[in-house]
């Protein structure tokens, strides 16, 4: 029998953790909980991007901020998409 004993790393702000202390880094850079992130889907400088309305929601959940209506970051995301491929288009347009 072999035993192993294996570092775990644990995410400062979320319950995720991984066994590479390269990727927990990552994820805690982005991580949707970590209220100094910075937003893999606009770099912080969209005020309209999903990935940074859904983490000021879980940041507000944490501090027993409850959010009013619902929030569906797969539907917003792909609106957003949506909306970013129109423009783009609309630029190439004219
Ligand atoms: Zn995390
Ligand atoms: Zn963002």
């Amino acid at each position: 029998m072999k035993e192993k004993i294996k570092k775990v790393y644990y995410c400062d702000f979320c319950k995720r953790h991984t066994l590479t202390i390269n990727s927990m880094v990552k994820h805690e850079k982005h991580c949707t909980l970590n209220p100094n992130r910075i937003c893999r889907v606009c770099d912080g400088e969209d005020d309209d991007c999903p990935m940074c309305k859904f983490s000021r929601i879980r940041i507000g959940i944490k501090n027993g901020i409850m959010p009013k209506g619902s929030f569906d970051l797969k539907e917003e995301m792909a609106k957003y998409w949506k909306e970013k491929e129109y423009e783009y288009l609309k630029r190439e347009l004219y």
